[in-house]
């Protein structure tokens, strides 16, 4: 068999098995809220174009009105200052999308601190259990912040997420081959970042290194630390900051012939 041969039938067997890590996508999506003096993400909103009605009788279709930052999303390295003169979003390498990834699992921290950041110690300490990061991947930071999703107030919880240390996002974005990080949370900088040196520090240093940001992301817990893929969808906006984004995870569950469908 040739090696795509080998990833369809796995895929068919479930050998592998495909992870959605996309929140759903809705008027009830929660969206970043940054000071009144700011501007301010679009809700998802959608407004019918026909339902079977005397618009369209044969089709159902809508309208929608959204930010390119609303829900699971993808950002990308032009979307900060940092970054301003790198790819846009329809010009992020369609190979960078498909890469594997490293889950480091701090719910237990961020579930006693919800303003819990990232420290190099914590990411040295999880690379001696669990290896390097993958060059080339991902960093999906894992803290628990997916059940809250769909209570909006619980998962802004007032400005306190958590979130990375500015010191440990510039060595990620400066000093690993990682491509960017995926968080649980509203966006990939703590709730407090304003209040950060540099703010928002993950933007900041990953963009800046023309890498990337995931936002919004669910079932991390069901992908083992090492050696899931990761598909990441963003639409391809002319000149766009970032896009809503379907993420799948291919990850190996090593069923044998007879569990197998
Ligand atoms: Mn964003």
């Amino acid at each position: 068999m040739t090696l795509l041969e080998q990833i369809a039938a796995s895929l068919h067997d479930g050998a592998i098995e495909v992870v959605d890590l996309t929140a759903p996508l809705s008027e009830a999506t929660p969206v970043i809220r940054l000071p009144p003096d700011h501007g301010q993400a679009w809700p998802f909103e959608r407004e019918p174009i026909s339902r079977f009605d005397e618009r369209g009788r044969h089709a159902y279709w809508n309208n929608l009105r959204m930010s390119e930052h609303t829900g699971t999303h993808f950002d990308a390295p032009a979307h900060w200052l940092s970054g301003r003169d790198l790819d846009d979003v329809a010009r992020v390498p369609p190979r960078r999308l498909v890469a594997p990834a490293a889950v480091l699992d701090f719910s237990r921290e961020t579930a006693a601190d919800a303003d819990f950041l990232l420290e190099r110690e914590h990411v040295e300490a999880w690379q001696s259990e669990h290896g390097p990061l993958p060059d080339g991947g991902w960093l999906l930071y894992r803290t628990g912040w997916d059940a809250r999703v769909r209570d909006a107030e619980a998962f802004l919880n007032g400005g306190h997420t958590p979130g990375v240390a500015p010191e440990c996002a510039r060595l990620l974005a400066e000093e690993t081959g990682v491509i960017g990080i995926g968080v649980e949370t509203v966006g990939t900088d703590a709730g407090r970042a304003a209040d950060l040196e540099p703010p928002f520090p993950c933007h900041w240093y990953f963009q800046g290194a023309n890498k990337y940001g995931l936002t919004q992301l669910q079932r991390l817990a069901d992908l083992p630390p090492q050696g899931a893929v990761i598909v990441a969808g963003p639409l391809p906006i002319v000149d766009g900051s970032g896009s809503p984004a379907r993420v799948l995870a291919l990850v190996e569950r090593h069923t044998t012939g007879a569990d197998a469908i």
